[in-house]
């Protein structure tokens, strides 16, 4: 077993350290007949070894391809909109990373400009340059962040935005909504209470039921329940965390006046708006979701495109608010790592090179085309859908009706998703695995790739 699993090393991981894309061109997409995708026999080996020593095999849930019934592959890596597995097939790839690669797979900007930072050190835990620049560009980019902190993840960002805003407001309760996803933080892992429960249920074991007291879950786009719960607990409540647009339980928009509605309740009550937009950020326009819905949140989380592809978070908003972080104030905020100069240098690069050539637009522009396309194949074939697309991110629904939160996605009929998931893998396109996820376009994506991909779309569909 020992020997096996060396020789499989030996076969797939020293390419990881030597790749050269000129040398190593990723592998021509081939459309086979069949559709019944079964993973290369290198990807079976390390699953199988994975989860004799890593719960599930997998280091976050959804890499299990549990949505989808079967088992994950390995990639050996990635080249702009194209990842390789260790078997050797190439996909057009739709996640990036879950959303941080929105240059595509190991852009040269960004890989030399870490490999040349890397140099003079990797970590320090003192003040560096590259943390003051970062702060000088993310208060450029989003007005409503006056101060900002760096973290390790997005995570940690909404947990500390948390922390602070009880410290602020010297209140404990929070307001969450039923399919916004901010993270594991224990008092964010709360899910609605049955029936009449006003607060919420643990969402997960391990969640203590006084943590899930201090949470109140209501549905999205429901501002009636909102004005009730302001109108009952208005006093006790220290912040609404909301996400910018909602886009881990499908994707899906804000009312008409439902955020302005959520701010003005806030601000009556004494209570802080936490904008999660830990996805959003950076991807959809230079100020995120709030730039685009001209709403000013008291605190902002953020993630992700941040970070470049390297393990980055932040948040920040108004000045007297973020005063409140130790070592000026009373909340207690801090990270061995936060603020490490390869992340700084990695977002920092990415960030500036999105500030080029119209990148916003050209993203908006791809993911107008695809949206357009998917639709049209769809409708073309019979098939009832819903596409919402938003920028480069998007969401597909297999039905057709008004998409105005959680419950949409959940009445789906999965069975189609899944169909379409392994026939598109086996096709060389690899879309998250999950109905619940939004696809990412990256600035690696071109016209053809989209093309392509919605002409394998139509020839999975036209099988069913
Ligand atoms: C991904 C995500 C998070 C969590 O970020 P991690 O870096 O995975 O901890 C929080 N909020 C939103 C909206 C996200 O999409």
């Amino acid at each position: 077993m020992k020997d096996d699993f060396s020789i499989l090393v030996k076969r797939a991981v020293p390419l990881l350290y030597s790749i050269d894309t000129k040398k190593f061109p990723l592998a021509p997409i081939t459309i086979p007949a069949e559709t019944h995708h079964v993973n290369g026999p290198i990807s079976q080996k390390l699953f199988a070894k994975a989860k004799t020593l890593i719960p599930g095999g997998v280091n976050s849930p959804v890499r299990a391809f549990r949505n989808v019934d079967g088992d994950p592959f390995f990639v050996r890596r990635g080249k702009g909109s194209r990842i390789e597995d260790v078997d050797g097939k190439s996909y057009i790839d739709y996640i990036g990373s879950w959303g941080p690669n929105i240059l595509g797979h190991a852009p040269t900007i960004i890989t030399s400009a870490i490999h040349q930072a890397a140099k003079d050190g990797v970590s320090y835990g003192i003040p560096n340059i590259y943390e003051v620049e970062m702060a000088q560009l993310i208060t450029d980019w989003v007005p409503s962040v006056e101060k900002v902190r760096m973290v390790n993840s997005g995570t940690e960002a909404t947990m500390s935005a948390i922390r602070l805003a009880r410290g602020f407001t010297g209140r404990d309760k929070i307001v969450k909504f039923e399919g916004c996803y901010h993270g594991h933080v224990d008092s964010l892992l709360v899910a609605a209470g049955s029936g009449a429960l006003t607060f919420g249920e643990p969402d997960s074991a391990g969640v203590p039921k006084s943590f899930a007291n201090e949470t109140i879950t209501l549905p999205y786009n429901d501002l009636e329940r909102l004005e009730e719960i302001f109108e009952n607990h208005g006093h006790e409540i220290a912040a609404v965390i909301v996400e910018s647009y909602p886009a881990n339980a499908g994707l899906v928009f804000p009312r008409n006046g439902y955020l302005q509605a959520m701010r003005n309740l806030a601000t009556n009550h004494g209570a802080l708006v936490i904008f999660d937009e830990v996805m959003t950020g950076f991807r959809l326009a230079k100020g995120g979701v709030q730039e685009l819905e001209n709403f000013t949140p008291d605190l902002t989380a953020m993630g992700k495109v941040i970070g470049g592809g390297l393990p980055v978070g932040a948040f920040g908003g108004r000045a007297d608010i973020m005063d409140q972080l130790a070592p000026d104030g009373p909340v207690y905020q801090a990270g061995t790592l936060s603020g490490n100069p390869l992340a700084m240098v990695a977002g920092l690069t990415q960030l500036k090179e999105l500030n080029k050539h119209g990148a916003y637009q050209h993203l908006a522009n791809l993911g107008d085309h695809f949206a357009t396309g998917l639709r049209g194949v769809l409708s073309e074939k019979g098939i009832p859908h819903r596409v919402n697309q938003v920028g480069s991110m998007f969401c597909l629904y297999f039905l057709d009706e008004e998409i105005i939160n959680v419950d949409t996605v959940s009445k789906q009929d999965f069975t189609i998703f899944k169909k379409l998931f392994w026939d598109l893998l086996e096709q060389g396109v690899y879309l998250a695995p999950s109905p619940y996820e939004t696809g990412f376009i990256s600035m690696a994506h071109t016209l053809d790739d989209l093309d392509d991909t919605l002409m394998r779309i139509e020839k999975a569909v036209s099988r069913w």
